[in-house]
C-alpha cells in the first residue's frame, strides 16, 4: 500500500466543537492525517495498532485521545502555557501524538518499553516537525525511580497499560506535587474503584473526578480517571519490574 492510495480522515468539525469544544486548524488536520498514514504505512512491519478504518481511527486514537485532556479549562490553561506531560506505555504513541500536535506549547515525553515503537515515534516526530516532543526507550518502573523524570511532570497519561492500581503506580510517581495523572479507560467497575482508592492513598495521591461519557461514533463506554498528587511518593514506588502488575497494590 502506498501513501497515496490510504483514505482521508473525516474532519468531523461538527464533533470536535460539540464534543470538545473546539476544532482542528488546516494545519492539525494536515498533521493528523499524516500521522494517521505514517501508523498504516508502519503497521504493515509492525504490529502497532488493529485499528485502521479511517472513521473508528479517528474515534479511537484521535478523538479519544483528545477527550482525557481537551474540554477541561485547567487543561487547556496547563497546555497552552508549557506543561510537561508523560505518555506511559505510548505505544503506536496514543494518547502523546494527538496531545502534542495539539496543543504545541506543551513538552510532551513519550516512554515505551519497545525499542521497534520508539522508533517509529521517533520518525513520526521528525515526518511532522513536532519539536515539542521527546521519547524514552525504558520500564516505567525503572524510570520512575530516576531522579531526571520522578515528581518531573504536571501530567502523566496513560491508556491501556493494565488494571487501575498498575496504571496509579506507574503514573502517581512521576507527577509534581500538584500535578495531575489521567488513566484512560473503557469500563470502570465497583471493584476497581476500590483498588483504586488504596493504591492512590498509598502513592500520596487523591481521585479528583472520574468522568464518564460515551464516544461519539460508536457510542462506546468511556472513563476518564483524574488523580490529583497531594503528597511526595514514598521512595519505595514504583516497585521493580512486573511487581506492580504481579503484585496490585
Ligand atoms: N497507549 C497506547 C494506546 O492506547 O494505543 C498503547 C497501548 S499498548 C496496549 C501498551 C503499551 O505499553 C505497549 O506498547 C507496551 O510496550 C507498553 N508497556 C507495557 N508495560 C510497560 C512498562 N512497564 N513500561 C513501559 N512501557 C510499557
Amino acid at each position: 500500500m502506498s501513501l497515496e492510495s490510504i483514505s482521508s480522515l473525516p474532519e468531523m468539525v461538527d464533533i470536535w466543537q460539540q464534543t470538545l469544544n473546539w476544532q482542528p486548524t488546516n494545519e492539525q488536520q494536515n498533521q493528523l492525517q499524516k500521522l494517521y498514514e505514517l501508523v498504516i504505512e508502519a503497521n504493515r512491519n509492525i504490529n502497532l495498532t488493529r485499528i485502521t478504518e479511517p472513521a473508528e481511527f479517528w474515534e479511537k486514537h484521535l478523538w479519544d485521545s483528545l477527550v482525557g485532556v481537551a474540554p477541561k479549562q485547567h487543561f487547556l490553561d496547563l497546555l497552552n502555557h508549557g506543561a510537561s506531560v508523560i505518555d506511559i506505555g505510548t505505544g503506536a504513541g496514543f494518547p502523546g501524538l494527538p496531545i502534542s500536535i495539539i496543543f504545541p506549547k506543551s513538552q510532551v515525553t513519550l516512554l515505551d518499553s519497545t525499542r521497534k515503537k520508539i522508533n517509529f515515534i521517533d520518525s513520526t516526530i521528525s515526518n511532522l516537525y513536532l519539536t515539542n516532543a521527546q521519547t524514552i526507550v525504558g520500564r516505567v518502573e525503572e524510570i520512575g525511580q530516576e531522579s531526571k523524570h520522578r515528581e518531573r511532570y504536571d501530567l502523566a497519561v496513560i491508556r491501556a497499560v493494565g488494571s487501575v492500581s498498575a496504571c496509579a503506580e506507574y503514573t502517581l510517581p512521576l507527577v509534581k506535587k500538584g500535578g495531575l495523572a489521567v488513566i484512560y479507560r473503557g469500563s470502570f467497575t465497583k471493584e476497581e474503584q476500590q483498588n483504586l482508592e488504596n493504591a492512590v492513598n498509598i502513592l500520596g495521591g487523591k481521585i479528583e473526578l472520574i468522568d464518564n461519557f460515551t464516544t461519539p461514533l460508536s457510542n462506546s463506554i468511556r472513563h476518564c480517571l483524574y488523580l490529583r498528587k497531594v503528597k511526595h511518593t514514598p521512595v519505595s514506588f514504583p516497585r521493580p519490574v512486573g511487581i506492580p502488575t504481579q503484585k496490585p497494590l
